[in-house]
């Protein structure tokens, strides 16, 4: 597993200074899980060939109450999410209640807990020091995050324990066919749901050993094709209910997301869409990554029930309705088999080519149909389109004075070449490039 590290400590004592240093090193992941006062920030970083992630939380003040209870509720999640906490106290304004408040929890708490004394640019080491040793949270570690100071030398000493892992472990394992990833909350019915897949299709193997990745992989075939199953949550050896409900994670969530080629996101028909729904979605949109939405539990609902699924998804998820959307029963399998032709067309579409030219033919037949609007008198004109990238795609249009293209209009272009393009099941970028 990648190791995870979680700064905690009271506000104001650079928490957010370091997270930006531990993660700006390559192209972090960051989600922000939003709170009531501050975000739970989510980021990668490496460090000598080692990968690691960090939380980043609101903060405790030590005096719980109100809107600081929801903060103190962030940074006792993100402990629980973390196998290191990075614990950070002021050495300008030295020890204070809150500090100790925080520092009686960390000692009940079982992970393993790093007392790092910021901001010791200017100041001598020693006397700063001083204060916190009576926390009782072992050695205090100096550094500076604003200046980087001791920062690497004490991430280093950090990640010890951890063997050394490729920071950028490459989807592609060799394994054969669309990697197919789950993810939703606790109790949508995940694991039932994989269950169902792999007790209808045939497992090649299943090699829960031997794995060296954050997920384990379980290939199976399904009418001849090739398919692998990617549990990164431990789905799969949930088998009956009597098991203890997985944890909700976001952790575990960003690697499923990482290690798929497609999601299947599982929402529950019963509790109805929640926030934690919509957050994760969001993940998913921010990542790129192909998408299939399935709404679980759509056996035996009342009719009233099914409307009312429904609307609130016409009215919630409309930023996710590139993704195609399954009604099932995963329990009874009904429309279970449905999942696949959604799954193929998603990962298709994601790792679609297409020519200049094609693009360049609908880019000029929707401006034909629709011209671009005049600025000063000038019309915009958009020449060219080209294919910037893929996996989401990403399409680039030239033209000239593109950045006064309305919003509406940029949704007219995009919709087009979703349409004529029949993308489905993946997020699409779209540039607008203008050459004067
Ligand atoms: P957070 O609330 O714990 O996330 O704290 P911030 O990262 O927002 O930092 C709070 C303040 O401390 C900011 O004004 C930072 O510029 C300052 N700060 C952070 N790290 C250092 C440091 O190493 N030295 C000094 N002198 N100031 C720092
Ligand atoms: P997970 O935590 O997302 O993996 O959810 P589980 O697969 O453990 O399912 C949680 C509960 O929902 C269990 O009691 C399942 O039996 C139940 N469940 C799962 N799928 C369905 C379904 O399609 N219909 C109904 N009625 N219950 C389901």
């Amino acid at each position: 597993m990648t190791p995870v590290i979680a700064l905690v400590g009271r506000p104001n004592v650079g928490k957010s200074t370091l997270f930006n240093r531990l993660t700006r090193t390559r192209d972090a992941l960051v989600a922000d899980f939003p709170g009531l006062t501050r975000d739970r920030k989510y980021g990668n970083g490496a460090l000598g060939g080692k990968a690691y992630t960090v939380i980043d939380t609101g903060g405790i003040s030590g005096d719980e109450e109100g809107i600081d209870a929801a903060m103190a509720e962030q940074s006792l999640q993100a402990i629980d999410e973390a196998d290191i906490v990075l614990f950070l106290v002021d050495g300008r304004s030295g020890l204070n209640v809150a500090d100790e408040a925080i520092a009686n929890h960390l000692r009940i708490n079982q992970k393993k807990t790093w007392l790092v004394v910021n901001k010791t640019d200017g100041l001598e080491e020693h006397s700063a020091m001083a204060d916190f040793w009576q926390l009782g949270l072992g050695d205090p570690h100096p550094i500076a995050a604003a200046h980087g100071r001791n920062v690497t030398a004490l991430i280093d000493e950090v990640l010890t324990p951890f063997p050394e892992r490729d920071a950028d472990i490459p989807l592609d394992t060799g394994t054969k066919g669309i990697r197919i990833g789950f993810i939703g909350r606790p109790n949508v019915g995940k694991s039932t749901l994989v269950n169902r897949l792999l007790g209808e299709e045939r497992v090649v193997v299943f090699d829960e050993a031997g794995t060296t990745r954050d997920a384990i992989e379980i290939p199976f075939e399904r009418r001849g094709e090739p398919y692998v199953l990617v549990d990164t949550a431990g789905v799969r050896r949930r088998k009956n209910v009597s098991q203890t409900a997985e944890k909700f994670s976001i952790i575990k969530t960003l690697e499923a997301i990482k290690e798929c080629h497609v999601a299947i996101m599982v929402l529950d028909a019963r509790s109805g869409l929640v926030e934690q729904d919509l957050h994760l979605l969001d993940y998913v949109l921010t990542s790129g990554r192909a998408l299939v939405l399935a709404v679980n539990k759509w056996d035996g609902l009342e009719s009233e029930a099914k409307d009312k699924m429904r609307a609130q998804i016409k009215r919630r998820l409309g930023f996710a309705d590139y993704a195609d959307l399954h009604f099932i029963s995963a329990l009874h399998g009904t429309a279970v088999g449905d999942l696949y032709p959604s799954i193929e067309r998603a990962f298709a579409s994601a790792n679609s080519h297409w020519s200049t030219n094609r693009l360049t033919n609908i880019l000029h037949d929707a401006v034909e149909q629709h011209p671009a609007p005049m600025i000063h008198g000038r019309r915009i004109k958009l020449r060219m389109a080209h294919q910037g990238g893929s996996n989401p795609p990403i399409i680039v249009v030239h033209g000239n004075q593109t950045e006064s293209l309305s919003e509406a209009y940029k949704r007219y272009l995009t919709n087009t070449f979703r349409k004529v393009l029949k993308v489905r099941g993946t997020p699409m970028r779209f540039e607008f490039r203008s050459s004067k």
